[in-house]
């Protein structure tokens, strides 16, 4: 038993992808989960599907990047269930271009969301974990915070998300708050298996990992689950790579 029950989390971007298969585990763990998405149906959808399993779950309609609306979001979550304990900072896009061709709206729109609503979203619930004495943070970042040609955008916010986690670690561990990243690597997702060139992409992916499988949601929410239990309560500042023992290149 990971002693999670009753513990209520914050997962962004859960609607779809990583973020379902994280609140799906985290649930499966008795947590009260919030399932928070720009595509607030989706959201609203999700967290029926987990309620008719016999889940608790809320949703709530957010964009991460926006302070106001991560404000409700803290107000809906602390209204219905009381506090928070864990944040899952998941919710991420990309907007793919070499720089040339990159406009300031590409790279204002990923650094706002991955990097800045991560930030915004953490300043948010720490004043309720601080008084329960007790919270976690996992930060999504990716593989890509090693560089990628044509993600200069990506890849600089989710390098900044290391930092983001180091810095908040060093914050927030003597009030029993731990906070650490994760930073997958391929994961097969359905919004990726639906790509055009996905057994392109895929046979690439294979070549280079040292598993000889490709990485799935539940990879990742496996590690976030153990990250945000009590067993990892002296691991504090760190990133984990889930990338089938694929590293830079
Ligand atoms: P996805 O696109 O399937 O899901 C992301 C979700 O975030 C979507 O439901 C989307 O609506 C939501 N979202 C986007 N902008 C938002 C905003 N401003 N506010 C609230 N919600 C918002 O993506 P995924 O593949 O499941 O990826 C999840 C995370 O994992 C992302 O941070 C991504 O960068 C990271 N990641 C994914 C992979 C991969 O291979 N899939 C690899 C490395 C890192």
């Amino acid at each position: 038993d990971l002693h999670l029950r009753e513990k209520t989390a914050i997962i962004t971007g859960s609607a779809r992808g990583i973020g379902a298969a994280i609140a799906k585990a985290l649930a499966e763990e008795g947590v009260n989960v919030v399932i928070t998405d720009i595509n607030s149906e989706a959201a609203a959808e999700y967290a029926k599907d987990l309620v008719e399993q016999g889940h608790n779950a809320i949703s709530v309609g957010s964009d991460i990047s926006d302070p106001e609306s991560v404000d409700l979001l803290q107000k809906a979550t602390l209204e219905a269930f009381g506090g928070v304990d864990i944040l899952v900072n998941n919710a991420g896009i990309v907007r793919d271009r070499g720089i040339i061709k990159m406009s300031v709206e590409d790279w204002d729109a990923v650094l706002s969301t991955n990097l800045k609503g991560s930030w915004l979203c953490s300043k948010a619930v720490l004043p309720s974990m601080a008084q329960r004495g007790w919270g976690r943070i996992v930060n999504i970042s990716s593989r890509a915070h090693w560089g990628n040609p044509g993600q200069t955008n990506y890849s600089s916010a989710k390098a900044g998300v290391i930092g983001l986690t180091r810095s908040l670690a060093m914050e927030q561990g003597r009030r029993n708050i731990t906070v650490n990243a994760v930073a997958p690597g391929f994961i097969l997702t359905d919004g990726i298996k639906s790509l055009d060139h996905i057994e392109h992409i895929k046979a690439g992916a294979l070549e280079k990992n040292t598993v000889p499988r490709l990485g799935e949601p539940e990879d990742i929410a496996n590690i976030v689950t153990f990250l945000v239990s009590d067993r990892a309560g002296y691991i504090n500042g760190e990133l984990v790579h889930v990338s089938g023992g694929r590293y830079s290149g």
